[in-house]
């Protein structure tokens, strides 16, 4: 991988990485055409990453269809695809890692403890074996975004990172590999997260900024499916993740919820409000 990527820089070419856990669908793809757009030479990754899957998640059963992945990247152009193995990743006796303080013990680092700290070390190592120009992110897991970005800054790290809208479902569901695991009726169920997106969307349409009254509209939502187990409904600032009051200086309003033992998330970013 190396290899190839020092070659395609070495002849001027700007090169742009999505790093993936595979199973792709077109939130995934979405991010290669971005890259395909702006980059002479585009790489993904497909890395099923065990460190960012706490002990009682679903490493083991993770959906996996690499040759599927395979054709769809070669569909999209895509170059190079670095499909490591675990023992590649991870030589035994491996204890060095990379750690964003504070903001990974905030949404999903709350309920998935050690989660951002294996996404922040594997996306630090993807960054030096490949050394890519930009890399390429989805706002759908927003909380990761905000902590890449932060980790970029830190270590002065030289790679742009590009964030690419959520991609839906035409009923809007926001798409994820783990969708995969829903069965037909919690597939209709798992609308609710969407649904309290929309609803607090209207809210605020019609002047409402008080976190507090938005919160509990997106709970009243929450509440009409109560086969589904809200994780978390928060409305932070989306750099630093701590909770906010107001959203008229901008905002991420982001949920996770359990559909049976799936586990989902969605987001709305909002922009500043320009007075
Ligand atoms: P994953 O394979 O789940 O690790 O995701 C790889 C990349 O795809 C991450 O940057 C995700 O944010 C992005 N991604 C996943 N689902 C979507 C989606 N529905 N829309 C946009 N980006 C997505």
């Amino acid at each position: 991988m190396r290899a190839a990527s020092w070659g395609a820089r070495a002849t001027g070419k700007r090169l742009g990485f999505v790093p993936t856990m595979g199973a792709l669908h077109q939130g995934h793809l979405s991010l290669v055409r971005a890259a395909r757009d702006s980059c002479e030479v585009v790489a993904a990754s497909i890395f099923v990453n065990p460190t960012q899957f706490g002990p009682t998640e679903d490493l083991a059963t993770y959906p996996r269809s690499f040759e599927q992945d395979c054709e769809l990247l070669e569909r999209e152009g895509v170059e190079f695809v670095f499909a490591p193995s675990v023992e590649e990743m991870y030589p035994s006796g491996a204890v060095t890692w990379v750690i964003v303080e504070g903001l990974s013990q905030k949404l999903d680092g709350k309920s998935r403890p050690g989660h951002f700290r294996g996404v922040t070390t594997v996306v630090s190592k993807l960054f030096h074996i490949l050394e890519p120009d930009a890399a390429f992110f989805g706002q759908k897991d927003a909380a990761q975004v905000a902590i890449i970005r932060r980790m970029v800054r830190d270590l002065n790290l030289p790679v742009e990172v590009v964030v690419c809208p959520i991609v839906r479902e035409p009923d809007g569901l926001a798409m994820s590999s783990r969708n995969a695991y829903l069965s037909g009726e919690q597939r209709k169920q798992a609308l609710v997260l969407h649904r309290s997106l929309i609803a607090v969307q209207k809210l605020i349409d019609n002047g409402d900024t008080s976190s507090t009254k938005l919160t509990a509209a997106a709970k009243d939502i929450f509440a009409t499916e109560p086969s589904v187990r809200l994780d978390y409904f928060e409305i932070v600032n989306p750099d630093t993740l701590d909770a906010i009051q107001d959203i008229r200086s901008g905002a991420l309003i982001a949920v996770a919820a359990y559909v049976g033992n799936t586990r989902l998330i969605d987001n709305l970013l909002l922009n500043p409000r320009i007075k």
